[in-house]
């Protein structure tokens, strides 16, 4: 297995990204970048330190200052930490949901944090879930992939997650969330939500995390140089 294998991972919220591309990077032994984890961290330090989100010029400064470390947990598992405090939790609430895509769309927060992403991936082999991946921040991978499913199937299994988690959403509201938050990805003027022109579109509805993960394993045994 070549140790600087890349994947990129892009599609819209709830397609699972997340939950495949840390299946993905576990097996072939490689590690795994939540991009969206870090717009989220520089969302949640943003609202803690009372930044208006439409002031780009501090949002960039925080995105260029603020101290970004992925941690490896006792369970195998990546944590994200600010400035040295865990934020894993705090960056998944519905506040931080709600604005992340607003903050996501100022250029100097993304030159920041695509910097550090383009950073990582040049020192090892890495399996990268975002919006962008396969378009910008790793233009050369070895397999693109663009993961979709209906929103309706988004819906529910956010809903699911949710649930195990003892929050009470309707799918409803779920859904209407999930619908906005890629409306506004998909028509930033930077960097959008789209699948890279050579990328492999996968449509998960009705597919198991399993099979999906199979398929990304298979295709990039395929797909190295
Ligand atoms: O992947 P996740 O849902 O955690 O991403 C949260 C938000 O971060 C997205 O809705 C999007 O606005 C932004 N994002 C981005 N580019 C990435 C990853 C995430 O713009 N590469």
């Amino acid at each position: 297995m070549r140790s600087k294998l890349s994947i990129a991972i892009d599609g819209p919220a709830g397609s699972g990204k997340s939950t495949v591309a840390r299946r993905v990077a576990e097996i072939l032994g490689i590690l795994y970048l939540d991009t969206g984890a870090m717009y989220r961290a520089v969302t949640l330090k943003a609202l803690q330190d009372g930044i208006y989100l439409d002031d780009h010029e501090k949002l960039t400064a925080l995105a260029n200052q603020v101290e970004l470390k992925f941690k490896k947990m006792s369970d195998g598992a990546y944590q994200l930490f600010m400035d040295g405090k865990n934020i894993n939790e705090e960056i998944s609430s519905f506040v931080v949901t709600e604005n992340v895509s607003q903050v996501a769309a100022v250029s100097g927060v993304r030159e920041a944090l695509v910097q550090r992403q383009k950073q990582i991936g040049a020192e090892s082999g890495v399996v990268m879930d975002g919006r962008d991946i396969g378009t910008v921040v790793l233009p050369h991978a070895d397999l693109k992939i663009f993961l979709t499913a209906s929103l309706e199937e988004r819906a529910q299994r956010r809903w699911l997650e949710l649930k195990a988690k003892g929050i009470n959403v309707s799918k409803q509201k779920i859904s209407e969330d999930l619908k906005q938050r890629d409306a506004f990805d998909s028509n930033r003027e930077i960097s959008p939500l789209r699948p890279a022109d050579d990328s492999i579109t996968i449509d998960t509805t009705g597919m198991s995390i399993e099979q999906v993960t199979e398929k990304i394993v298979n295709l990039s045994k395929h797909n190295q140089n």
